[in-house]
């Protein structure tokens, strides 16, 4: 649990700098969107595994009004649908990487 929650800050945090620096330090405007894209979906599927691994700690108990973990479960599975679907943003992210690849990859069979 602790090296899936900091992986996720790693890569998150990353992304955000990244951002902040093309954005607001070097006007290139260049923030990465398969990388936002990506990190988004990491840091949901994240999040729910970790609170799923956390309520399962508590057993049956876990389930219950009486523990927080019900609410932290809860919240973390409403991200894989809220602010778009994790599919959904999987298959943008998904056409961005493509759209990256695809000009080295038709010049790669032109020359052929
Ligand atoms: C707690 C909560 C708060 C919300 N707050 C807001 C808000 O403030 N403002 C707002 O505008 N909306 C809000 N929403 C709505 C939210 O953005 C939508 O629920 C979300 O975009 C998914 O749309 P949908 O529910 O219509 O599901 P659908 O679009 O009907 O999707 C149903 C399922 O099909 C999958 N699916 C859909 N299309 C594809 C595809 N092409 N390929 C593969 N799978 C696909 C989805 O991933 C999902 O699993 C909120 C939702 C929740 C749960």
């Amino acid at each position: 649990m602790f090296t899936k929650i900091e992986t996720a800050r790693v890569y998150s945090m990353g992304v955000m700098e990244h951002g902040w620096r093309e954005i607001l330090e070097r006007f290139t405007f260049d923030a990465s969107y398969k990388h936002a894209l990506a990190a988004q979906v990491y840091c949901k599927r994240i999040a729910y595994e970790v609170a799923d691994d956390a309520l399962q700690i508590f057993g049956g108990y876990g389930i219950t009004d009486d523990f927080l973990i019900q609410k932290l479960y809860r919240d973390a599975r409403v991200k894989l649908i809220e602010d778009g679907t994790v599919e959904v943003l999987s298959l943008e992210g998904g056409e961005e990487v493509l759209r990256d690849r695809a000009p080295s990859t038709r010049g790669h069979l032109k020359s052929e």
